[in-house]
């Protein structure tokens, strides 16, 4: 079933909801598999860093470099649903310094830009 779940996941070419994986995972198993196994196993995809959740966009999407851990950040268009991941550990470093200024021990810097991605933007 973990297998079944991450090929279904990296099918995606852009976040997929626990929803769309189901789906996903029903089609290719021809029967249907319940959303709450497809969620328990999503979310310990994300624990053990083989999955990112995007959290603005409710949705997962396959972890492109499962051996470091970064704060991914995502920039994620409105138009497309589409994902690009970017790593800036000065930025994520910056933004954990300045909790911790304030007294809050930041476990995990969740950091998504909304917008337009190149190609959408071109398209307008
Ligand atoms: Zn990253
Ligand atoms: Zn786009």
């Amino acid at each position: 079933m973990r297998a079944a779940v991450f090929s279904a996941l990296a099918s995606f070419d852009r976040p997929a909801s626990a929803y769309d994986v189901t789906d996903a995972v029903s089609a290719a198993q021809g029967r249907r598999v319940a959303a709450n196994s497809v969620y328990r196993i999503l979310d310990l995809f994300v624990a053990r860093n083989v999955a990112t959740r995007v959290e603005s966009a409710n949705a997962y999407i396959a972890n492109a470099h499962p051996e470091c851990m970064h704060d991914c950040i995502f920039l994620v268009c409105d138009t497309c649903g589409g994902a690009t991941h970017i790593d800036d550990d000065v930025l994520s470093k910056r933004i954990r310094e300045t909790a911790e200024s304030k007294g809050f021990r930041a476990e995990k810097p969740v950091i998504e830009v909304r917008g337009r991605c190149a190609r959408c933007a071109a398209d307008a």
